[in-house]
């Protein structure tokens, strides 16, 4: 048995982001249950970060992350936020949240926005007008994963695939954890199994908090010989509708930004949510979507107020919860990594998140029970 001071259960970003920081104070093993880190939500992901989120405290987490989010895991790329015709409210709302994180982030005219993304439909009030923000980043999703796995071996921590936590249990005042090949004798466990974090607390008899699985869709294909896409922001709806983001030159991914109730499993995307994204897409554009070059579906886990999850379980001693990153994962990754490092390690709270007036007690699953 291998005897470690964290063992943390799943290799997606939340996993290894904490594993890496967490080597910095004693042993730590990572377990994942596919061949490969990131097979789940973070290898699935339009891996973009933007300060539109649905709440203050994502927001404030994203505000705290982006300053390490830089070259070669993040570039910077503008997004821009359309109003459609009745979401002239939403914008206002949406400009109101921008501003206390992002004031360089600018009102233009719905004239402006289609000199930026000229396949936009503005005729007949169809776009009332837009929010342009010019310090977003695009995210490599894969050179994040890459960067905490080389960080974790660094510091001397390992990563364990095709290693599914199977069982899971108290002895004495540590953790026992097993896997088909190999089992692990843990001070601390680190939860950060992504849409199956409820199910491997129930290995280990601890309560779940109801975390929730939500399918959401991508689409890519390409847009007419010619066209260069490339310099196009990372365009959004302020309220429902679709997000679009260049892929290269010649083609751009889109979402409908669905949510169909899933099961955690591997998701696949539903032909009805792959319409409505080319759907909604042609409705707001003069693209024609002739044939779809690639779709997937991943899932996106919340905790029930949509927010996520960092600290030990109130009633279960050395059972830490990494939990219900929902579609902001990876933008918010750096944050939380810094809060799981003091909260598992009981260590100072970090300035970075006290200078956006992050508390442990808003990511705390105590709020949950
Ligand atoms: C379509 C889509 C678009 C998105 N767009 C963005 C975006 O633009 N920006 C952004 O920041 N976020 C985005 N997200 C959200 C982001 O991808 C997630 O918040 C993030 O990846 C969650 O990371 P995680 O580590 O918690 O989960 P995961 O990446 O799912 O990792 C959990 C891991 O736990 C493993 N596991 C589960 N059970 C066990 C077990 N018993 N034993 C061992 N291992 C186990 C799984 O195999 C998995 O690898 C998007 C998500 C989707 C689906």
């Amino acid at each position: 048995m291998d005897r470690v001071d964290f063992l943390v259960i799943g290799a997606g970003i939340a996993g290894l982001s904490a594993a890496a920081h967490l080597a910095q104070h004693g042993s730590v093993a990572v377990c994942e249950s596919e061949s490969a880190p990131g097979f789940h939500s973070s290898g699935r992901s339009a891996a973009f970060a933007h300060f539109d989120m649905d709440s203050a405290l994502v927001r404030a987490l994203t505000a705290a992350s982006m300053p390490f989010l830089e070259e070669p895991a993040a570039k910077r790329h503008p997004a821009m936020f359309i109003g459609l015709a009745g979401q002239e409210r939403k914008l206002d709302e949406v400009e109101q949240s921008y501003r206390a994180w992002a004031p360089h982030v600018r009102r233009i005219t719905a004239e402006k926005a289609r000199e930026i993304v000229p396949a936009l439909n503005t005729g007949n009030g169809a776009l009332v007008g837009a929010l342009l923000d010019t310090e977003a980043r695009k995210l490599d999703a894969h050179a994040m994963l890459e960067g905490h796995r080389r960080l974790l071996r660094d510091r001397g921590g390992t990563m364990a695939v095709d290693a599914k936590v199977t069982g899971l249990r108290r002895e004495g005042d540590r953790w026992t954890i097993d896997t088909p090949s190999q089992s692990y004798s843990a001070g601390a466990v680190i939860n950060a199994a992504g849409a199956w974090a409820d199910k491997v607390a129930a290995l280990g008899g601890v309560a779940p908090i109801g975390i929730r699985p939500l399918r959401r869709t991508v689409i890519t294909f390409d847009v007419p010989e010619g066209l260069d896409v490339s310099s196009w922001p990372f365009t959004k709806t302020v309220g429902s509708g679709f997000y679009f983001e260049p892929e290269g030159r010649g083609r751009l991914l889109a979402c409908p930004m669905d949510e169909g109730a899933s099961e955690p499993c591997d998701a696949q995307p539903e032909e009805e949510d792959v319409a409505l994204a080319a759907w909604r897409v042609e409705e707001a554009t003069t693209l024609e979507i002739r044939r779809i070059a690639s779709k997937w579906a991943g899932l996106r886990s919340f905790a029930p107020d949509r927010l996520p999850v960092a600290g030990f379980d109130p009633s279960a001693p050395g059972f830490f919860w990494l939990a219900g990153q929902g579609g902001f994962g990876l933008q918010t990754s750096p944050a939380m990594s810094l809060a799981v490092e003091a909260l598992a390690t009981r260590g100072d709270w970090p300035d970075e998140l006290s200078a956006v007036a992050v508390t442990a007690e808003q990511l705390s699953p105590a709020r949950l029970r």
